[in-house]
């Protein structure tokens, strides 16, 4: 993709904070981190979401968030992790290229990862389960 950010920087066209590199990804810290350590995934070939992203690269995506997940918390010594990925803009993605959030967390950091819990109701559950078990 000739205009994508992340296929820049995931090539090493773009310098970035690099903290592991293989041959299917780049994993850099964000240039706007929800903490310490915020670091994200880059697969190395441009996808622009998780719709899009070959079944073998999202086998591999979470081995290494794993990987990662484990060295940082040795590393940083934080109390907890938060993997995020958003997919299209009503989610907040706002780089269309995939990528998966790292995110340390820290007791009493307010890193702010979260979200206002509502109610599940009967029909919305009878309907949500309907509807999904129908598309798989
Ligand atoms: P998202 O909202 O899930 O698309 O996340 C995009 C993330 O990329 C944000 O957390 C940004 O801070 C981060 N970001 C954007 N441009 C860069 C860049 N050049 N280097 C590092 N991180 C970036
Ligand atoms: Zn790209």
């Amino acid at each position: 993709m000739e205009n994508c950010i992340f296929c820049k920087i995931a090539a090493g066209e773009i310098p970035s904070a690099t903290l592991y590199e293989d041959e299917d990804f780049r994993v850099i810290l964000d240039l706007g981190p929800a903490s310490k350590g915020h670091a994200l995934i880059l697969p190395k070939q441009h996808y622009a979401n998780l719709y899009e992203l070959p079944d073998e690269l999202a086998e591999k995506v979470i081995r290494l968030a794993k990987k990662m997940v484990i060295a940082m918390t040795k590393a940083l010594q934080c109390d907890g992790f938060n993997v995020v990925q958003n997919n299209g803009e009503a989610a907040g993605q706002t780089v269309f290229h995939f990528h998966m959030h790292l995110i340390p967390r820290y007791k009493d950091d307010h890193a702010g990862v979260t979200w206002t819990p509502g109610k599940l109701t009967d029909e919305v559950r009878d309907e949500v389960l309907a509807k999904v078990r129908a598309c798989l």
